[in-house]
């Protein structure tokens, strides 16, 4: 199994002395006012590094790369172990691709990490005890991108979640926990009722738990999961979950640690790393100086600790924290009773180089120290599974008279063979056939499940599986049949049985 992306990356080793060379793109907006001050200040705090500058954002799209990236650029990016990325404006109107979902997939990043912490009394936050860190799984899931018009009525997307895909995330989530001093990991799915999907990320979870014995692990379904981050946020610590969920809670911590214009973001690969402010190019104060440089300066420091400098991200982030506490605020932290200085971008940036080798006296101090390493993370291919076909779900596409789902039962009873017995007709994954309700509501799209006639049925774990296997001709001639009919099939899902469990859902009602 290939488990690497086929760009073949060229990074550096590290080595503590010699400095790391990373990629650095302005983008647009304040992107430029905010990486000059991160680069003074990461300069100042004695980041050992060298930079490769590329060009993305607004005019690349507009000159008609439609990913926003220069052709050029992607060699650089291969070539260095990280890359810290400024805002970009997405031009608006259709043919743009998102440069952070393109990046993220070509160059395997699977994991990005947000760390939420609240910066009470400074900024405003209900939960001053909240400091926690979300791990998404950033490749698949229904970020796969896979979606299909079938039918006049019904648009399909495909959530796609591999083995290799979780255990990769749910591994850094650990790993990072045991770097960073963190004591629980909490994994969030749905898996009450996506069995096999969610069901996967959860199982995987449990299973790489064992391994962290000193690490404290529990599950929550999502959506009260969601409820509790926005209502008792101080309790979590290390989150981690799929794509999309993790998209959602990554935004609602942020917000609810009030501390969206200060967050940074990583996105991790097996060689290499992006680092970026969580906020956008923030165009309308674009030019005048006054942009807030921390969320790109949080985003440098997770880059420093990456790449093996934590030490230089703990004299910055300190230096950072001081800075807020001692009142020198941009104009977006103002706040009457705690501003002392209302700064400008180079006021702001200077003051955290003067305060480098300070800590903050009132907040938590930022303590990376030697404990957190670079993370590495290796997973290995598991051993094949044995795979038996047992059935097919034939999807149609029928809107024939009161679309009856008695009438197309009959139809295909008479079409299906002995080797594939029709076994259930189900319309949006609810049950219509045989012995339907007269309520269910049945769209143009019917999912047809034929299973083998060898109807040696016996019970398993969680259900019942089927042992007779169908040669695949069997299909190819029941689709023949359906063809001739002529019945309009959309699509075929076939039906295993792996490793002597039942590998797919059954019907609502089934
Ligand atoms: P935004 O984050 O750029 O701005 C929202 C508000 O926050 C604005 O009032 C802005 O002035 C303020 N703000 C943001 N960052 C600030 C900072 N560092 N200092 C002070 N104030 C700051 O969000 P938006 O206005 O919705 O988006 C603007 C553009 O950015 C859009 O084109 C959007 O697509 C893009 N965007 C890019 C990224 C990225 O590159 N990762 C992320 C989000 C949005």
């Amino acid at each position: 199994m290939q488990l690497k992306t086929s760009l073949k990356p060229n990074v550096q080793p590290l080595s503590p002395e010699r400095p790391t060379r990373i990629t650095i793109a302005r983008g647009d907006g304040i992107g430029g006012e905010i990486m000059d001050a991160t680069l003074s200040i990461l300069e100042a705090a004695g980041a050992r590094l060298e930079y490769d500058e590329i060009r993305i954002g607004r005019q690349v799209y507009l000159e008609g790369h439609s990913s926003g990236i220069s052709p050029e650029a992607w060699e650089v990016l291969r070539r260095n172990r990280a890359f810290l990325k400024g805002p970009i404006t997405t031009p608006q109107g259709g043919g743009y691709k998102s440069l952070n979902v393109t990046i993220r997939k070509a160059m395997g990043l699977y994991a990005n990490v947000r760390p939420c912490r609240a910066y009470t009394p400074y900024v405003e936050s209900n939960f001053p005890d909240m400091d926690l860190v979300v791990v998404r799984e950033n490749e698949e899931d229904l970020y796969a991108g896979i979606e299909h018009r079938q039918t006049t009525e019904v648009v399909q997307c495909l959530k796609l979640v591999s083995r290799p895909g979780c255990e990769r995330v749910i591994r850094y989530a650990f790993e990072y926990a045991r770097a960073y001093g963190r004591r629980k990991v909490t994994c969030m799915t749905k898996d009450n009722i996506m069995k096999h999907t969610d069901g996967l990320f959860h199982e995987v979870f449990d299973e790489v738990a064992r391994e962290y014995p000193d690490i404290q692990s529990d599950h929550y379904i999502i959506d009260i999961g969601a409820a509790l981050l926005s209502a008792r946020p101080d309790q979590f610590d290390v989150v981690v979950t799929l794509n999309l969920y993790g998209d959602i809670i990554s935004d609602i911590t942020a917000l609810v640690a009030g501390s969206v214009g200060l967050g940074g973001s990583a996105n991790i690969g097996d060689n290499i790393a992006m680092f970026e402010a969580i906020h956008g190019s923030a165009p309308d104060i674009a030019g005048k100086g006054v942009a807030n440089p921390s969320g790109l300066v949080h985003a440098a420091c997770m880059m420093l600790t990456h790449i093996g400098q934590a030490k230089v991200a703990e004299r910055i982030l300190n230096a950072l924290l001081r800075t807020l506490e001692d009142g020198i605020h941009t104009d977006d932290l103002y706040n009457e009773a705690y501003t002392r200085h209302r700064a400008s971008t180079e006021e702001f940036t200077r003051a955290v180089i003067e305060r480098l080798g300070q800590e903050p006296e009132k907040l938590k101090p930022a303590l990376l120290g030697d404990a957190a390493k670079p993370i590495e993370v290796k997973v290995q291919p598991g051993k094949r599974s044995n795979k038996q076909l047992v059935g097919v779900d034939v999807f149609l596409d029928w809107a024939d008279g009161r679309r009856d789902p008695g009438e197309l039962g009959r139809v295909l009873e008479e079409l299906a063979g002995q080797q594939l017995q029709l076994k259930m007709i189900t319309n949006r994954g609810v049950k219509v056939y045989p012995n339907g309700f007269p309520e269910t509501f049945c769209t143009d799209h019917w999912r047809c499940r034929f299973v083998s006639g060898d109807s040696r049925v016996k019970p398993m774990g969680n259900g019942m599986a089927y042992t007779a296997q169908v040669p695949y001709d069997e299909v190819v001639a029941l689709l023949q049949r359906l063809a001739d009919a002529g019945l309009n099939f959309i699509k075929i899902e076939n039906l295993y049985e792996i490793d002597g469990e039942r590998a797919y859902s059954l019907g609502q009602g089934e």
